[in-house]
This record gives C-alpha cells, structure tokens and sequence, in this order.
C-alpha cells in the first residue's frame, strides 16, 4: 500500500498517513463495517500502525464493533483527539452523536463532517489509515477521493445477485475517480453447518470471485457466515483479535494487502 497524489482540490490527507484504504459496497449489511474493523485489528497484529475512520456517518457501527463508546477529547476546541482500541487509533462520527438518534444531513453537511474527521482529528502517523465508507455511490465517497486521494479501494459484496449488481457500481465509481480499485471480497460466502459439517450457500456461490475474474480485479478472500463473527462485532471485540480460523482469515487478508 502506496502514497497518491490528490489531483487539484485542496487535500485534505492527515500529513502522517502513509495511505488511506477505502473500504466501500455497492449495499448496506453485507459486512463493509466487520470486515473494516476486522482488517484494521489484523494489520495492527502484525506491527502496522492502523488508524480506523467510520465515515459511514447514516450507520455508524464501528463503535460497538471496537468497543468504544466514549466522546472523543478536544482539549483546544479545534483538534480532537482519536480513541485507542485492540491496537488501532479510532475515530467515528458516531462517537459524536447519541447512538441512537437519526443523522438526517444532506451532502454538503456531509462532506463537511467527512473533511473535519481527516483534518481535525490527530491521527499521529499511521502506516495505513482504513476508511469504511458508507453503502453506495454518494458525497462521501466523492469527497474522500477527489480530496483525500486514498491509496485504492476495496470492494465487499456478499455472493447474492443484488448485492453484487450494487458492487459493480461501486466499482465503477471508483475506476471514474481514478482511486484504484485493490480488490473484491466475498462476505457471507458460506455456511458451515456445526452440527453437521454441511455446506450452505444461502447467498449463491461463485459471483463474486467471477466478477472480480472478469473485471480483473483481485478476489482476495471469501468469508464465511461466522457466528461468532458476528457475536464478537457486538461484544465490541472483533473476531479478529483472538484465535481461530475468522482470525487467521483475516491475518492472511492483511497479509496479501501488505505484501
Ligand atoms: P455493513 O457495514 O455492510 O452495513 P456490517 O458489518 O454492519 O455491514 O454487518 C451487518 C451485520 O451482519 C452485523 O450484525 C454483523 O455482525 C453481521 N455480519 C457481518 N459479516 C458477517 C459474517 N461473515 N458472518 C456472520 N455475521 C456477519
């Protein structure tokens, strides 16, 4: 993972980050928010310095998935000050507003809120600086890349028709913003029945690593439908932090992304 330069806006890229990854999906639910915070948990294991940005300001779940709920500290009332959590310097717009009161903002708020969460929140230097985006094609999105200039894009998408359909326009926005798009993963892949052993595919099977084939962009991990991914997101410890196959998963993610 490299450095990008912004193309004419004024950039608003943290000075001591070395790259900023996009995490993004074409829809919302398919785990974009999991598999940021497991990522970002993943590459902090390995010795990277790992910042975590929820920039999906609609549904911000980044906080519960990390375990933090505190208000971040402005001790001049102009920088704030990120939180701290499973090795990874956190910050959430949902750490500024009440968990469980609506966001109704329109794209200019947006893309305000967005630019403060860059330049005013004191990063430090990080080595990468992960970005979960919300669903969609939107402000967001368009901000990052025109004013942040991130190092690429990753795609998440569960296997299922729609989801996918939604993926490939994100992907398309993506190639027009010239933010490189570094892969697709598949979510909600698979089920593994405990009981007995048996293979679900309740999503389907196959179209996401076939979409990443034809647009050839690297498919870089299929997960599964994980139970106790899910029971770690809410228990604000993700998965990836302890030990079994979810977390060697996502070690092996971060490894094939620092490679
Ligand atoms: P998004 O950010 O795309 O909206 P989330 O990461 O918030 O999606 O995931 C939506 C819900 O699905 C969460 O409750 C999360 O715990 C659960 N989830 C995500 N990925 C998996 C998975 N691989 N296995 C089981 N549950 C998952």
């Amino acid at each position: 993972i490299g450095g990008h330069p912004t193309g004419g806006q004024e950039s608003v890229r943290p000075e001591g980050v070395r790259s900023i990854l996009a995490v993004a999906s074409g829809k919302g639910g398919v785990g974009k928010s999991t598999v940021s915070s497991n990522l970002a948990v993943a590459l902090a294991r390995q010795g990277r310095r790992v910042g975590l940005l929820d920039a999906d300001i609609h549904g911000p779940s980044l906080p519960r998935m990390m375990g933090v709920n505190q208000r971040p500290a402005s001790p001049d009332g102009k920088t704030i000050e990120p939180l701290r959590a499973h090795g990874v310097t956190l910050m959430s717009i949902g750490l500024m507003l009440e968990e469980d009161k609506a966001v109704v903002w329109r794209g200019p708020m947006l893309m305000g809120a967005l630019q403060q969460m860059l330049s005013q929140v004191q990063w430090g230097d990080l080595d990468v600086l992960i970005v979960d985006l919300p669903p969609g094609t939107g402000d967001v999105q368009l901000t990052l890349c025109q004013r942040a200039a991130p190092t690429g894009a990753l795609v998440v998408s569960t296997p299922q028709d729609v989801a996918l359909l939604d993926a490939r326009k994100a992907i398309d926005m993506f190639r027009t913003l010239k933010t490189p798009v570094l892969g697709l993963i598949e979510n909600m892949s698979v089920f593994h029945c405990p009981e007995c052993g048996h293979e679900a595919h309740i999503f389907g099977h196959g179209g996401v690593r076939a979409e990443a084939e034809k647009l050839n962009i690297p498919f870089l991990a299929a997960l599964p439908i994980d139970l106790e991914t899910r029971l770690a997101g809410d228990a604000g410890t993700p998965v990836a932090a302890g030990e079994g196959p979810m977390a060697e998963a996502y070690l092996a993610l971060a490894s094939r992304l620092i490679e």
